[in-house]
């Protein structure tokens, strides 16, 4: 079975497998229980990125559930 990787609860982000902790959130929250996958290139010019407050290109969970 494969696992998921942590993604932030503040900023979306996926996390690099390995890595549980926000860089940019070091004390937010972050969970394996997410959906939506979404990867961000140009975030000025993505509808989606807006609505995430997404400033910083990369791989995003559009749901993070927080146990
Ligand atoms: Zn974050």
């Amino acid at each position: 079975m494969v696992k998921n990787p942590f993604a932030c609860s503040e900023c979306h982000q996926i996390l690099a497998d390995g890595i549980d902790q926000c860089t940019r959130h070091p004390h937010a929250p972050v969970s394996s229980d997410w959906s939506g996958y979404v990867v961000v290139m140009v975030p000025d010019r993505s509808e989606i990125a807006h609505r995430l407050n997404i400033e910083i290109p990369g791989s995003y969970a559009l749901k993070v559930n927080i146990r």
